[in-house]
């Protein structure tokens, strides 16, 4: 049977953060199980920067944190173009390490 309708009980609101610049963009439905990797990046409008930018998603309850978004965004693991320069737990795990 196709799925057609979306079960409230079924979906999260994830939390988008611009890797341009740092502000908090407009929360998206997500269904549950079908959510992408932690620390997905995804083109939205921001807001902020009045155009199209790669936002990170934050779920509740999800690996990626806000804490590790602020580690990429002020430790510069994002390009201009809002792209990855290393994976983020790699990223993450090793800025933990020079902080110790
Ligand atoms: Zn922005």
């Amino acid at each position: 049977m196709a799925r057609k309708t979306k079960d409230i009980r079924n979906v999260t609101l994830s939390d988008f953060y611009c890797t341009k610049c740092g502000m908090k963009g407009i929360p998206v439905f997500r269904t549950i199980g079908q959510e992408r990797e932690p620390g997905h990046l995804k083109k939205l409008f921001c807001l902020h920067c009045q155009e199209e930018t790669n936002m990170a998603e934050i779920r509740p309850r999800g690996k990626y944190t806000l804490d590790d978004f602020w580690i990429e965004y002020q430790g510069g693991n994002f390009t201009s173009s809002g792209d990855r320069i290393e994976p983020w737990k790699n990223f993450v795990s090793n800025y933990k390490k020079e902080e110790k």
